[in-house]
């Protein structure tokens, strides 16, 4: 609530502790949380998104012991048997390409993806492509930042995923934020 910052149509900066400057104390507890709520699906593999997905992903890797996968979004030349799927990127407003190794992500593992914010799901339905294409099993979605008034969080929830998110937005209008 102090740090937060709207810009634009529906954009929390959070660029203080969490998207340029980082808070690994706030990082390592927010990872434990997760970590706590996603324990009974027994996740094999943890898979986010560069870049921003990134330092919450290496923390709940951490703190449950378990390898993770980054999707790259420009695919790497050097790279054999790729899985791909193309992303609309909600604060960029274009379309791009993400992209994993089928050595990293294999049939029959059971895959936590983290990311900073849920909004409208795109990342999280072009990550869930992957795994299916890859014929994995997507066990959880786990968000630090929910936007509570765009349409993710539904999308996910109606399709029976087990969604968490350690905070939910339910509005930023006239600049202000209000959580749920
Ligand atoms: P979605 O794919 O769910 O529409 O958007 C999620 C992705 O867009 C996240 O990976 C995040 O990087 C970015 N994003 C969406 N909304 C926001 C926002 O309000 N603030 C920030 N910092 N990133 C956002």
């Amino acid at each position: 609530m102090s740090d937060g910052r709207c810009v634009g149509e529906g954009i929390l900066k959070v660029d203080n502790f969490i998207n340029h400057q980082m808070d690994p104390q706030l990082m390592e507890a927010m990872a434990e949380e997760l970590a706590r709520r996603f324990a009974a699906e027994r996740p094999t593999k943890i898979l986010t998104v560069e870049a921003s997905g990134i330092a919450p992903a290496i923390m709940v890797g951490c703190r449950m012991q378990l390898p993770v996968v980054f999707a790259k979004k420009n695919k790497p030349s050097t790279m054999e048997g790729m899985l791909t799927t193309k992303v609309f990127s909600f604060t960029k407003n274009r379309d791009y390409d993400i992209c994993v190794s089928g050595d990293y992500l294999r049939a029959g593992e059971r895959v936590l993806f983290i990311d900073d914010f849920l909004a409208n799901g795109n990342a999280a339905m072009g990550v869930l492509e992957l795994i299916h294409k890859a014929g994995a099993e997507c066990v959880g979605m786990g968000f630090l930042i929910e936007k509570g008034f765009q349409t993710g969080g539904n999308i996910l929830r109606e399709q029976g995923l087990h969604v968490e998110s350690l905070a939910i937005v339910e509005s930023l209008s006239d600049g202000k934020i209000v959580l749920r």
